[in-house]
Parts: C-alpha cells; sequence; structure tokens
C-alpha cells in the first residue's frame, strides 16, 4: 500500500502550510526574533527522529535503540562546543524559555534571588518578571535602561546587585539594540558571588559569525535559542564552563524535561555546521550593516530610535513623534508587506499592549540577500505607511509594490514563486 502525502492525507494542512510558505515568501519580514532556515535545516527537522525516545545522555539512555541518537546528539554537542569555544554543551533544552528554567533549577531554591532585566526595557519573560514562573517562584529583583539614552547603565547594575545580593544574576534581553558590557557583568557577578547566566538568545548567530563579542569567555553559563539569528530549528542550548557541566545536565534531564526532541537536535546540528562556514560569518555581517542602514534610514524618516542606533541585529523605535502608536503602525505595516512587532520603549508611557514602539530586524531579509540598498527602500516605505496608516488603498498600493520587490530575492527553504 503507497503512503499518502501531506496533500492527498490532509489537504487543510497542506493548503495551510504552502499558504506560509508563499505569505513568507511576499513579505518583508522584519521580526527580530525570525529568519528563514536553510532546506537542510528543514529536512533535518523533519525526519524520523521525531519517532524515536531517548531520555539521558550518549551512553546513558533509559531506551534501547540509540544507534543513531547518540551520535547525532554527540555531533551536535561538538559543533555547538567548537562554534562557540565552550567547555560543555547541552542541546536538549526545548526552547529558550525551558533553557533559562533549567539554569533557575540548576542554580537557585524557590526563594531565592535573582537579577535580571526588566521585560519593559528589553528583557525577557524568563528574566525574573512576574508573570512568569520565574518571577513567581523565585525573589526577583530588576534593572532596567536609562531612560535618556536608552542604555543599561552598568553603575545602576552593579548598586542593585550590591545591595540585593542575587544568587543569580541575568545578562541579555530581547529588545535591546547595544551590545551589552558582558566583562562588566560578570565583574558584578564575582563581586556579590552570584552565577552569571548570558542569554544570548537574539544574537548567537551574530556571535557566532563573529559579528558581535562573545560572552562565552565571560559567563558561567549562557543559554541561547537556536531559530533567531542562528537560523537553525526552534530549539535552544546551553553552553557552560566544565564546572557547571554536571548541574546543567540534570536540571535539563531528569529536572525539567523527558525525552529531547531528537528531530530538533538533527536541526540544530546542520545549522550548527552552516553556521561555521565563510558564508554565514558574512551574513553576520551583512546583518549588522543592514541594521545600520535601515537604522539610518528610517532616523532620515523622521522616527526617533531608542539609543540613537544599533549595534547589532535590532531596532527599536518610538514611532509616536510621527503621530501614532506603535500598534496602529504595526497593522498598517502588515497591511503593507512589511511584518514587525509593536513593543514598549524604556519609561514608555503607554501599555504593553498598545505601546510606542516598534522593534525591527535584520536577519530574514538578510538571510534572502538583501543589502544596505534594500534597507534604504525599506525605510521609505515605512515612511509612505506612516502617512497612510488609515489609507487602505494606499496601504494595498505599497503592498503590491512590495511583493513585486521580494520576488526578486529568493527565501531559503521556500521553493514557490
Ligand atoms: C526568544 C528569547 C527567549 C525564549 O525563547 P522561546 O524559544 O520563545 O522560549 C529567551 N530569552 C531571550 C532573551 C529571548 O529573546
Amino acid at each position: 500500500m503507497s503512503e499518502m502525502t501531506l496533500l492527498e492525507g490532509d489537504p487543510e494542512v497542506a493548503g495551510l502550510v504552502q499558504a506560509e510558505e508563499r505569505r513568507e515568501f511576499r513579505k518583508i519580514r522584519l521580526i527580530a526574533s525570525e529568519n528563514y532556515v536553510s532546506r537542510a535545516v528543514l529536512q533535518a527537522t523533519g525526519s524520523v527522529f521525531t519517532n524515536k525516545y531517548s531520555e539521558g545522555y550518549a551512553g546513558k539512555r533509559y531506551y534501547e535503540g540509540q544507534q543513531c541518537v547518540d551520535p547525532l546528539e554527540t555531533l551536535a554537542i561538538e559543533r555547538a562546543k567548537a562554534l562557540f569555544g565552550a567547555d560543555h554543551a547541552n542541546v536538549q533544552p526545548y526552547s529558550g524559555s525551558p533553557a533559562n528554567l533549567a539554569v533557575y533549577f540548576a542554580t537557585l531554591k524557590p526563594g531565592d534571588t535573582v537579577m535580571g532585566m526588566a521585560l519593559p526595557s528589553g528583557g525577557h519573560l524568563t528574566h525574573g518578571w512576574k508573570v512568569s514562573i520565574t518571577g513567581a517562584f523565585f525573589r526577583s529583583v530588576q534593572y532596567g535602561v536609562d531612560g535618556t539614552t536608552g542604555r543599561i547603565d552598568m553603575d545602576a547594575v552593579r548598586a542593585l546587585a550590591l545591595a540585593e545580593r542575587p544568587k543569580l544574576l541575568i545578562a541579555g534581553a530581547t529588545a535591546y539594540p547595544r551590545i551589552i558590557d558582558f566583562a562588566a557583568f560578570r565583574a558584578i557577578a564575582d563581586e556579590v558571588g552570584a552565577t552569571l547566566l548570558v542569554d544570548m538568545a537574539h544574537i548567537a548567530g551574530l556571535v557566532a559569525g563573529g559579528a558581535h563579542p562573545s560572552p562565552v569567555p565571560h559567563a558561567h553559563v549562557v543559554s541561547t535559542t537556536t531559530h533567531k539569528t542562528l537560523r537553525g530549528p526552534r530549539g535552544a542550548m546551553l553552553l557552560c564552563q566544565a564546572s557547571m557541566a554536571k548541574d546543567i545536565d540534570k536540571a535539563v534531564f531528569p529536572g525539567l524535561q523527558g525525552g529531547p526532541h531528537n528531530h530538533t537536535t538533527a536541526g540544530i546540528a546542520v545549522a550548527l555546521k552552516e553556521a561555521s562556514t565563510q558564508a554565514f560569518g558574512n551574513y553576520a555581517h551583512q546583518i549588522v550593516r543592514n541594521a545600520r542602514a535601515l537604522a539610518d534610514g528610517l532616523a532620515a524618516e523622521g522616527f526617533k530610535l531608542v539609543s540613537g542606533g544599533t549595534d547589532n541585529h535590532l531596532i527599536l523605535m518610538d514611532v509616536t513623534p510621527r503621530g501614532m502608536t506603535g500598534k496602529a503602525f504595526a497593522q498598517a505595516l502588515d497591511r503593507a508587506g512589511l511584518e514587525c512587532n509593536y513593543n514598549t520603549v524604556p519609561d514608555d508611557p503607554r501599555k504593553p499592549f498598545d505601546p510606542s514602539g516598534l522593534r525591527l530586524g535584520t536577519a530574514a531579509v538578510t538571510s534572502r540577500g538583501m543589502n544596505e540598498a534594500e534597507m534604504a527602500r525599506i525605510a521609505g516605505w515605512f515612511g509612505r505607511v506612516a502617512d497612510a496608516v488609515n489609507d487602505t488603498e494606499t496601504l494595498d498600493r505599497i503592498s503590491s509594490d512590495v511583493c513585486e520587490f521580494t520576488a526578486a530575492f529568493p527565501c531559503p527553504g521556500i521553493s514557490v514563486q
């Protein structure tokens, strides 16, 4: 009996997959946490490794039949260690949030003090924000950014750490456009006797490609997602110094998770191989050049950039000087074929569900081969959309211009035209 394809067996899901491919191809995707993975990563992630249970670690599993999983996970680990220069790597965390929670489990008891960046300043939920388990089950103190410069004030971080004595100090962000001083964070951690976790989820691809300083020499443990600038499947990794290896592994399994997602491990291994190439280094550097070019273009269109610009892949801007809110603008941009997310800005007087700003990133457009000239065109569209937020006819006209423009830039992993 021949087996049905997805299209034959489930035309409804197959249709949605095709529609998503078309959508990702036609639009200009500027969501800072998104990307296009390669066909090779898609194939590995869609492989039969999804069929296999393998609780434990290579050589110490609780199920038989690990002849292929053990070498696969070992390959991913060795590639991660080599790429980032880490003593130890764990590639099993299901995603960035559980990876961070595993670090809490490895280093804290409930009620211990954790210190991370506040969500409205650009920190992640899992850095101790109150609605997160990390803010509910632990005593969380939060640092922010300076309201005028938009930057982390290391003197303020040090003063707070000295006053609150956290056991876990977290550096890293989800909406911060500048380089973080990892060495200064480590000095503070040492001064107060804290473990330093650097969460490099957003910038991992830039670090791998040599376009951003690495936190690995400074942090006791580094967490990262694998699906943002690193351009792998949805997943995460923990990298740490040898002295923490046992505690980290135990915290991931059996502490927090059951069986690893081996199909994701396969995709991570492929992505890590890709990330070790010269082509990936070129991509990482081009992401940063593109972010600068887009930032310059947006400033010229009258948008106010938080911190005045960017050092990485990410731009945070206040759109209220152009007479609208972040949400209204993001919705108009989406209609015009440009995808991004609305975001709070430092000291935002508005609510998170309708904040003052937008967050943009250049990883996905760079993966399509767009360069500085294309960033200038995109900035121009931002200006046109801002002038036409409620004018659906104009937005639809821009959308067809965008569609024509994107057609010239193939998407990795997508063959629809
Ligand atoms: C995206 C992100 C995460 C969480 O990743 P998920 O895979 O969405 O759980 C954690 N930390 C930072 C800084 C992030 O940007």
